[in-house]
């Protein structure tokens, strides 16, 4: 029996299983969940990258079986990325890096900024204040006097002890964090220590980025500010890592480097022609021209060329397309000396492909909905119709069943 079966769940695996099924699951695992292909799955790959160093690994596979996580201790973890680059060869997917020498890498700082249409169309400028810690310029990061740092007798510089438990007939050893470093292997006399940073070895500092958003950016598009994030000691800081969130716009949708946008057009210039404008997003406006006889469809699209977005660093423009909603005038224009002139106009009425006399014809006339209720049929048509309640029995008094 193993005692915690956590890394197997993360692997797929069942704890009998071979050296060769693990490899395989981690090469299946680390393939679909790598971040350049899959980028919300960070945490999940690192997970995955944690279980297959521990595992296959087989001295502790056999200490991870008998004590769980506990019995391997901290230190000595691999990087998730340079394990896959070991694994695979550098270089698998574009963005994979080869693996890392020196110190290991601090945190990213992810932070999301919201933007217009209207910005990412005429490109901007913004300011972004963080606070971050900083190494304390003062101790140069040592957190004391030079040579005040000493080694902790404690845990002998290793930051950690191994504490020895009776378990039952078991002697379990256990590794845990050293309290008198708080982990570090290191100490430093009250007297010694920096004033500046309190022995904290950084000290807080606010930073004002400038983020320069691009002509064409697009959402979810990342900017990043190389090794802005916090600093500590031993440790190459992190990125800042800023993500752009496209806001929805009022009369724009953009799709990829297009634009749509829905032009109301009244019915006489739909039919005979005439112009419309369309304020565009750098607040210029677009007189668009509708030549005579060129009869537009309720629902037809055109486009105009170019109109659209910039396409990112090269800032060529895709298109706007537009899409026609013809509004009809009000419903009493028609007065009968009009209809006289529409039927002298219009086409005439389609003739019904109906035999009066042997189909079973009958004659019904249309009712009138209120707007709410012509809203509440909209709805339905799109929603399903809702759950069977009580209170749906005042909606439907108006309209009782023709038959009988
Ligand atoms: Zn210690
Ligand atoms: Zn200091």
């Amino acid at each position: 029996m193993v005692k915690d079966t956590k890394l197997y769940n993360v692997l797929e695996l069942s704890p009998e299983c071979s050296e060769s099924d693990i490899k395989k699951a981690y090469k299946k695992l680390a393939l679909k969940y790598h971040p350049d292909k899959n980028p919300d799955a960070a945490d999940k790959f690192k997970e995955i990258a944690h279980a297959y160093d521990i595992l296959s690994d087989s001295e502790k596979r056999a200490k991870y079986d008998r004590f769980g996580e506990e019995g391997i201790g901290e230190g000595g973890g691999v990087s998730a990325e340079d394990l896959f680059s070991s694994f695979f060869g550098g270089g698998f997917f574009p963005g994979a890096r080869s693996a890392r020498t020196g110190p290991k890498k601090g945190k990213d700082l992810n932070h999301v900024i919201k933007v217009s249409l209207e910005e990412l169309y005429t490109g901007k400028t913004t300011k972004l204040s963080l606070n971050k810690t900083v190494i304390c310029q003062k101790c140069e990061g040592r957190g004391g006097k030079k040579g005040a740092v000493k080694k902790c007798d404690t845990c002998n510089g290793t930051g950690v002890r191994m504490i020895v438990r009776q378990l039952g007939p078991m002697l379990q050893q256990i590794q845990q964090y050293c309290n008198d470093c708080n982990g570090e292997g290191t100490v430093i006399r009250e007297s010694d220590k920096c004033k500046s940073c309190n022995a904290k070895k950084t000290v807080n500092e606010r930073k004002v980025l400038e983020v320069h958003i691009d002509k064409g950016m697009k959402n979810g598009q990342k900017i990043t500010f190389a090794g802005e994030a916090d600093q500590k000691p031993g440790e190459e800081p992190g990125d800042v890592i800023i993500e752009l969130s496209e806001k929805p716009h009022d009369r724009f949708i953009r799709r990829g480097d297009d634009l749509f946008y829905t032009a109301k057009i009244d019915l006489l210039t739909a039919l005979a022609g005439g112009q419309f404008s369309v304020k565009h997003l750098d607040d210029k406006v677009l007189l668009v021209k509708v030549p005579p006889g060129d009869a537009l469809r309720p629902g037809q699209y055109k486009a105009l060329a170019e109109y659209g977005m910039p396409s990112y660093r090269h800032h060529n423009c895709g298109n706007l397309l537009i899409k026609f909603d013809i509004e009809f005038p009000e419903p009493n224009w028609t007065s009968q000396e009009t209809i006289v002139k529409l039927e002298e106009i219009l086409p005439k009425r389609p003739r019904l492909d109906l035999d009066i006399q042997n189909d079973s014809v009958e004659d019904v006339s249309l009712q009138e909905l209120t707007v709410e209720e012509e809203q509440r049929a909209a709805h339905i048509l799109t929603n399903g119709a809702p759950e069977e309640d009580d209170d749906d029995e005042e909606h439907r008094h108006g309209v009782q069943c023709a038959q009988q």
